[in-house]
């Protein structure tokens, strides 16, 4: 055997428990969770998802008591998805002031004030034809939909969302959000791109 291929032996530091204490570099504990979550206006009843067994679709009613449930689980952080029964060409319900995607991060923020939200930003549950911008026959029109991804983004900003989480796979979108939200006082609003969100293997269902 060439003693070349056995140089690394990071298999040492694994002997024991308290071994792989000394060397473990990644915690993870409920700082680095969160939540994300569906929430459907008009809805009932909570909604099972099939493509996410034991998911489910949370009636928008149902917001305020699931956000004092999942605070009291420990969990600091929620995305917000909504599912929208106010659907036009643009999506536009979603950058209303009192439309799904703000009464979302308003309820949260009303109901627990520490709670970090995340505010999922895309246009596909609020358009007509399901895509996620503005369509001219079959083709996005990329710099509309980054405008109103901008508006978007300032809507759920002003209703207390902490993080914008743009989803739209538009390109410059994190650019143009950026500087609508600066351009409307909202410096300190944080954005996670999709990249990010992307980079989590529990985002794989999504
Ligand atoms: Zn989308």
């Amino acid at each position: 055997m060439n003693n070349l291929h056995s140089i690394q032996r990071m298999r040492r530091l694994r002997k024991t428990e308290k071994m792989r204490d000394l060397f473990q570099e990644t915690h993870l504990s409920l700082n680095d969770l969160c939540l994300p979550i569906f929430v459907e206006e008009g809805l009932d009843d909570y909604k099972q998802i099939d493509s996410m067994p034991g998911v489910v679709r949370i009636p928008e009613k149902r917001l305020a008591y699931e956000i004092e449930r999942i605070a009291k689980a420990g969990i600091k952080s929620v995305m917000t998805f909504g599912v929208s029964h106010h659907l036009d060409e643009t999506g536009s319900d979603a950058w209303q002031e009192n439309g799904l995607v703000a009464r979302m991060s308003r309820i949260c923020k009303e109901t627990v004030p520490e709670m970090i939200v995340m505010s999922d930003t895309c246009f596909c549950e609020y358009t007509s034809h399901g895509h996620c911008g503005v369509m001219h026959g079959d083709i996005v029109d990329n710099d509309a939909t980054i405008h109103n991804l901008g508006l978007q983004a300032v809507a759920a900003a002003r209703a207390g969302a902490d993080f914008i989480a743009p989803s739209a796979a538009m390109d410059g979108q994190v650019a143009a959000i950026r500087q609508a939200l600066d351009a409307a006082g909202f410096k300190d609003t944080a954005i996670m791109s999709y990249s990010t969100k992307f980079a989590s293997a529990l985002y794989g269902p999504i």
